[in-house]
């Protein structure tokens, strides 16, 4: 970055805290992308007069709302929801729904920016956006989450459409919430329409949409191999989270004869020393997707070790997987994982890496792919879902996963060809010049509408 530009970076940050105080999430997102894209933008006249930054980093709209729910005990317990809509110039607002009690303005901030230029990647029309509730399904029974479900619909399903927004899963919301979801929209509406993806494939879902994320991963995982000369098998790769990205992502790496060494969750990290079969992953899946239960109880085999309150980084790994939440993985981590002589880092969740982390890395030369590039698999077959949806269609799981595989390749491509020539390919760099650029084109020929 010049000079110019980290002057530039500095002050549009300073007014973009004072305008947006306790939002560090937000802030630190912004901020990522301010590196990558300011020289590029300083140098269009036409967008800087229309303010084409300022517009783009203030969402359209922050939906937040009152979610009242009965508790198995009969009693009433009030929560809070959100939808952040937060571009909806290159398509209708897309993104998933987050249930989990840290949730905030700022954490769906981040995640509808993070979702803007994610979808922008994937050069499906879609716009970007984030919602949720300080809900946590933690421990509560079947019934109560379906209420709360229902509850949480009968304000959202006036703000959302097929043409409008279009949300899915995230943390804290899968296939079952997202059932719930749906059959209450019906209930509301009377309107069978694709307003929700990530459904059961036999109402409307995708083949292949569980999948999607953790294989895309991976996908995007296999070409930063191949630009490095190298191949995904015997590689020791750690993992981290233990949802549906995680395992995913370990189903997949695992098929591809690499080495998955560890998994883990709140309570601590299963470390496999000799890698992860099928076996054990569908054990490891049943217990956290069916019984819902925490790795600290699972029965390990012989030659697993549970390591109790600790991450995988420091692990002796080729690749991390960040694949649990946002920033997961800190400076004190990433130094491990340079110690360790580490590979390549590639995100499965949304911003896992601290901005300190991320200089870690850069200072030592380790190619990091950002989730917005890495982890669009899933909004990419989210976007495949609806188009079959409006053709009234459901297409076959190879036919998906064909498309998958191409839109993974597109964006690995369009971040090597927009990184800035350094010894190494900056995935960072191009990710969000390749995305920004899309929206911001866009934005500019709307002229500040
Ligand atoms: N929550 C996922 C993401 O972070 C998927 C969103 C979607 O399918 O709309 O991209």
């Amino acid at each position: 970055m010049t000079k110019k530009s980290a002057k530039f970076r500095e002050e549009f940050l300073a007014q973009l805290k004072e305008t947006n105080p306790n939002q560090p999430e937000f802030h630190q997102a912004v901020g990522e992308v301010l590196c990558s894209v300011t020289d590029w933008y300083l140098d269009q006249t036409d967008m800087r007069k229309n303010a084409v930054l300022e517009r783009f980093t203030e969402p359209d709209r922050s939906i937040k709302f009152r979610v009242a729910w009965e508790d198995d005990d009969g009693q009433i317990q009030v929560n809070r929801g959100w939808r952040v809509q937060f571009n909806q110039t290159i398509g209708p607002y897309k993104g998933g729904l987050r249930f989990a009690p840290s949730v905030n303005e700022s954490v769906f901030k981040f995640l509808g920016f993070e979702q803007t230029l994610k979808n922008s990647l994937t050069r499906l029309p879609m716009g970007g956006a984030k919602g949720g509730a300080d809900f946590s399904p933690k421990g509560k029974s079947r019934r109560e989450v379906g209420r709360f479900c229902q509850s949480f619909m009968q304000e959202l399903y006036r703000h959302i459409g097929t043409d409008i927004d279009i949300p899915a899963g995230d943390i804290g919301v899968g296939a079952r919430e997202i059932s719930i979801l749906f059959g209450h929209y019906l209930k509301l509406t009377n309107k069978w329409t694709g307003v929700l993806t990530g459904k059961g494939c036999d109402f409307g879902g995708s083949a292949g949409r569980t999948e999607a994320t953790g294989y895309g991963c991976i996908y995007f995982l296999c070409h930063m191999l191949e630009e490095a000369n190298c191949e995904i098998a015997d590689k020791r790769i750690a993992i981290s989270g233990a949802g549906n990205v995680a395992l995913h992502a370990a189903s997949k790496a695992i098929e591809l004869d690499a080495k998955v060494i560890s998994l883990s969750d709140s309570s601590g990290t299963l470390h496999i020393k000799d890698g992860l079969d099928h076996e054990m992953l569908d054990k490891i899946e049943e217990w956290k997707t069916t019984k819902r239960e925490s790795l600290a109880d699972f029965k390990t085999g012989k030659g697993v070790k549970f390591l109790s309150d600790e991450k995988p980084w420091s692990l002796e790994c080729d690749i991390a997987l960040p694949c649990a939440t946002q920033n997961e993985l800190e400076e004190k981590d990433a130094k491990k994982l340079v110690e360790q002589k580490v590979m390549m880092v590639c995100e499965g969740a949304n911003m896992p890496l601290t901005a300190d982390a991320q200089q870690v890395l850069r200072d030592a030369d380790i190619p990091h792919a950002p989730g917005k590039a890495s982890n669009a698999g899933g909004v990419a077959v989210s976007g495949l879902e609806q188009s079959q949806n409006a053709q009234r269609l459901r297409w076959d799981a190879d036919m998906v996963d064909k498309r998958l595989r191409e839109i993974m390749k597109t964006i690995h491509a369009d971040c090597v060809e927009n990184s800035p020539k350094r010894k190494i390919i900056d995935y960072r760099d191009g990710a969000n010049l390749t995305g920004f650029r899309r929206v911001a084109d866009a934005m500019n020929a709307f002229w500040h509408s």
